[in-house]
């Protein structure tokens, strides 16, 4: 079975995810060059084949004219390399031996063309986890927003400011999965600590602190030596 008769057999089973198919790998070869180790032993000799006068192969050196090679440039300037060497003389036909060569060389670019692709889905895969991610997170502050007590973190779920507070005295704090266009947010109305009625009038709280407005200092940062206003367990 060729890489054709495969193509058609993965497009019958409609297995139609990101793939290499054998078209890419054909737009990716930017030039092919065939050349035998006997052109290799005349060149390096300086007699190129190309003057007209080819000389006869030194007796024990014969060999060297039934191995040919094939170089394919990629467009990205990577070379592959395929080789075809022929066990008896009389069966060596250039046109074949380049075929069975190309087809070698080709063969090397299907693993580094199918690594360049894994490595760009998981790129992508990644994207999209931490999408779902920060959506999910920012849904769930609506909720909470909305009074929906089950929708609350607990402290464990979130990241606490080193120094910076509410104006209620409770520590900012963020929930880990956010993403850069997420808040700091007062860590008891996250957690729910700060009753409904407290949050809409006794004690006041101050609006979330968007990433990309303030520089607030987590409890994470190398430079906050430890300081956190992450509320301690009473000892
Ligand atoms: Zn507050």
């Amino acid at each position: 079975m060729n890489d054709h008769q495969i193509e058609q057999e993965i497009q019958a089973k409609g297995l139609t995810a990101p793939r290499i198919t054998p078209a890419d790998i054909e737009a990716a070869i930017a030039s092919e060059h065939y050349f035998t180790a006997a052109d290799g032993w005349r060149a390096q000799r300086g007699e190129p084949p190309a003057a007209g006068i080819v000389l006869p192969l030194p007796a024990g050196l014969e060999p060297l004219g039934l191995l040919t090679f094939c170089v394919l440039v990629l467009r990205n300037g990577f070379t592959v390399t395929g080789e075809s060497a022929c066990a008896s003389p009389e069966n060596f036909d250039a046109e074949v031996g380049r075929k069975i060569a190309r087809q070698n060389a080709v063969a090397k670019i299907w693993p580094l063309m199918g690594y360049e692709l894994r490595t760009k889905l998981a790129a992508q895969e990644k994207e999209a986890a931490y999408i779902a991610a920060a959506v999910k997170v920012e849904s769930r502050i609506a909720r909470i927003n909305q009074g929906d007590r089950s929708a609350a973190f607990t402290d464990d779920d979130l990241v606490y400011a080193a120094q910076s507070r509410c104006t209620c005295g409770a520590g900012l704090a963020y929930p880990k999965d956010s993403s850069p266009s997420g808040s700091w947010h007062c860590s008891d109305i996250l957690t729910y600590r700060a009753a409904t009625a407290d949050r809409a009038e006794a004690k006041p709280h101050d609006r979330p602190f968007p990433f990309s407005v303030y520089s607030i200092k987590s409890e994470n940062q190398p430079s906050a030596h430890g300081a956190t206003t992450r509320p301690q367990p009473a000892s």
